[in-house]
């Protein structure tokens, strides 16, 4: 079996399990027990958990909170807003436009690791939004809109798909004659870069007109491991370029320090910074919400003139009309 699917099969996604990896604490227990909330993560990601701190950044993204509860700013069905959904034209629900050229086309709700911080929550995390995401669908959509030039594939996780599945999807999508680029958003290269198999760089590989691009999150310079740095290197190696969309998450990686480090450390197993998020009022993620000009500081502060120029990213606020620089 190959090492991936061993991955999901033992998901980290109970007390019992979690408490290999880490001594947890009365929190992060009574969270776990009392929250009906989806929750869980691969061996590998748990094994960079710190054992004996709650701080530790990735126990903060990976283990449910008792703050999710408190809700002062999330919008309810925040992403019927966010992903035009209600209004306007009617699409498929896997297609969310805020664009005129580009589209985001969600085909599937499941994840390798199901961040505590995720803007699609409602969606991946606690399915209160009943949503289809259907493949087909989607591809129909795309070929009878002829202005749409830039696809971005995403979840939910679209790596998590077999290599077949993929290998189609990218077939299909190249197939039609206005599509000029294909994008992926997936997590899978921070949280199971053993995913880029054999088989799965065939399926990306080769010259082709349309390229690929992929854009992974990793929020903190803890979540890059030589594994990650292997896993981009053979995504570039099939000619795929590899960019990061990093969440601000207040004490993540809200500092100077860790913020300089984050994008300096990206740059050193090849990836690209592009977005930094400012986190979306979406429900429950009230607690890793920092101040909007949080961003702009950081910016100024660890970044620009810090370093250099490839390891700036671009820090937006998302809407449903766009993100906004
Ligand atoms: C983010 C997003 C895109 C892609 O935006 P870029 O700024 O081009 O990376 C496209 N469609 C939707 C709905 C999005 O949320
Ligand atoms: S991998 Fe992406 S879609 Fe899945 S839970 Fe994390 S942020 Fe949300």
């Amino acid at each position: 079996m190959e090492e991936w699917i061993e991955q999901l099969q033992n998901s980290v996604n109970t007390l019992d399990k979690l408490k290999e990896f880490i001594n947890v604490s009365p929190e992060e227990e009574k969270a776990i027990t009392t929250l009906h909330t989806k929750w869980g993560t691969t061996p590998y990601f748990a094994s960079l958990m710190d054992p004996d701190d709650p701080n530790c950044p990735v126990r903060k993204q990976v283990i449910p909170s008792m703050k999710e509860k408190e809700n002062r700013y999330g919008m309810h069905d925040y992403l019927l807003w966010k992903e035009n959904r209600r209004n306007g034209e009617v699409r498929p629900d896997s297609i969310a436009r805020q664009y005129y050229d580009r589209i985001a086309f969600t085909v599937t709700d499941t994840c390798a690791n199901y961040c505590r911080h995720c803007f699609r929550k409602e969606i991946v995390v606690d399915h209160d939004l009943k949503l289809r995401f259907d493949v087909e669908e989607g591809l129909q959509w795309i070929r009878e809109h002829k202005e749409i030039r830039d696809v971005l594939i995403t979840g939910g996780d679209p790596f998590l798909f077999s290599d077949d599945k993929i290998e189609y999807i990218i077939k299909k999508l190249r197939e039609i004659p206005h599509v000029e680029m294909i994008r992926f958003g997936t997590r899978i290269p921070i949280v199971l870069p053993h995913r880029i198999t054999t088989g799965l760089k065939k399926a990306l590989s080769g010259f082709h007109r349309i390229p690929i691009w992929v854009n992974t999150q990793c929020n903190h310079p803890k979540e890059i491991t030589e594994k990650t740095a292997r896993a981009v290197h053979d995504l570039l190696s099939c000619g795929v370029n590899v960019g990061n969309q990093a969440v601000l998450l207040k004490g993540i990686n809200d500092d100077v320090e860790t913020f300089r480090n984050l994008h300096q450390k990206l740059l050193t197993i090849r990836i690209r910074p592009y977005y930094v998020f400012c986190c979306e009022p979406a429900p429950g993620i009230d607690h890793f919400r920092t101040p909007l000009e949080k961003g702009a500081e950081l910016i100024r502060d660890a970044l620009r003139g810090h370093t250099t120029g490839l390891a700036q990213p671009i820090y937006v606020i998302a809407t449903n009309i766009g993100k906004f620089g």
